[in-house]
């Protein structure tokens, strides 16, 4: 509650001298937050096209030195132009944009403060908000839990948009870069705008996978152990091409 008082303090005070209604707020864009809020925008459409949200629902954000750029609240993202461009400073303070940010600010900003995250990735993914009901954590179906930190956990309920939302999912954070939200969602970070969105469509695919293998009748599937997925997130480090 703190944390959502501040942040509308923080909004208000960066009204302090921007007194048009409609028009936008604070300073003028920069060429690289244009870049990245172009690539913001190819995210959150991408959300959409790939079936991990439906309509308005989920959100993401890229940081951009002290700037985070956010989706704002309830906007179909196809409609998003050049001139949307909405950021908010790391306090929730509105920088740029004449927009409403998200309703999910608390969990981007947490995301930003704890970690040295690039960009955060929110949906509502259809088999991982399935898991997020039925465990406190994703089962070792696949070593592919390793790039993500180990076994995924499962943030307990709390209303959309609150700060207790945010608190509940740093601590499923810890030690990790995605975590479900119970009855809600999944919560990914990362460098870069297409690692958040990777490790968001790996955490969906791996959802999708254990309610697969768990749901053939008289058979449960074997998990891997801890170890086992620690050894291949090491290996991972240095999965693909060098240099
Ligand atoms: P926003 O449209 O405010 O980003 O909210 C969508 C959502 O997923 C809330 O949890
Ligand atoms: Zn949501």
């Amino acid at each position: 509650m703190a944390e959502e008082q501040r942040d509308r303090r923080g909004a208000r005070d960066a009204r302090e001298g921007e007194p048009e209604a409609g028009e936008p707020w604070g300073r003028s864009v920069r060429p690289e937050e244009a870049d990245a809020w172009e690539a913001l925008v190819a995210t959150a459409r991408r959300t959409v096209s790939d079936g991990l949200v439906v309509g308005t629902s989920g959100n993401v954000s890229v940081r951009v030195g002290d700037t985070v750029l956010v989706t704002p609240s309830g906007v179909p993202y196809d409609r998003l132009t050049p001139d949307d461009v909405t950021g908010v400073d790391l306090d929730g303070g509105r920088v740029l944009g004449a927009l409403v940010p998200t309703s999910e600010l608390p969990m981007h900003l947490a995301v930003y403060r704890a970690t040295d995250a690039g960009a955060v990735v929110h949906t509502h993914a259809v088999h991982a908000t399935a898991v997020s009901t039925l465990v406190p954590e994703l089962p070792l179906i696949h070593y592919m839990a390793g790039a993500l930190g180990g076994p995924v956990r499962v943030a307990p309920y709390a209303t959309y948009g609150t700060a207790e939302l945010a608190e509940n999912m740093l601590r499923a954070l810890t030690d990790r870069t995605a975590c479900l939200l119970q009855n809600h969602g999944t919560i990914a970070y990362g460098a870069t705008l297409d690692q958040a969105y990777d490790r968001t469509a790996q955490l969906e695919w791996m959802s999708r996978l254990w309610l697969t293998a768990s749901s053939v009748p008289g058979l449960s599937p074997a998990l891997l152990s801890e170890a086992q997925v620690a050894e291949a997130g090491e290996r991972l480090r240095g999965y693909g091409q060098r240099g």
